[in-house]
């Protein structure tokens, strides 16, 4: 099996994709945002809680 590691193209969340492995799909869901990813190889998706430094910037608007 193979792993890498990467946002989802449509949340941005940390994932994991992780290929060969049982449950893969060629249209895993995000197991955020619930939308299908396109990948080249069968695939399964997680999200990534290894790596808590990489998590996306968080925008905070100041009211106005
Ligand atoms: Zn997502």
């Amino acid at each position: 099996m193979t792993a890498r590691f990467g946002p989802c193209p449509h949340c941005n969340a940390a994932l994991s994709y992780l290929e060969g492995v049982a449950g893969s799909s060629m249209s895993p869901k995000c197991p955020r945002c619930k939308s299908e990813v396109s990948v080249a190889r069968a695939t399964f998706l997680m999200a990534d809680h290894s790596r808590p430094t990489t998590k996306p910037p968080v925008v905070v608007k100041a009211g106005s």
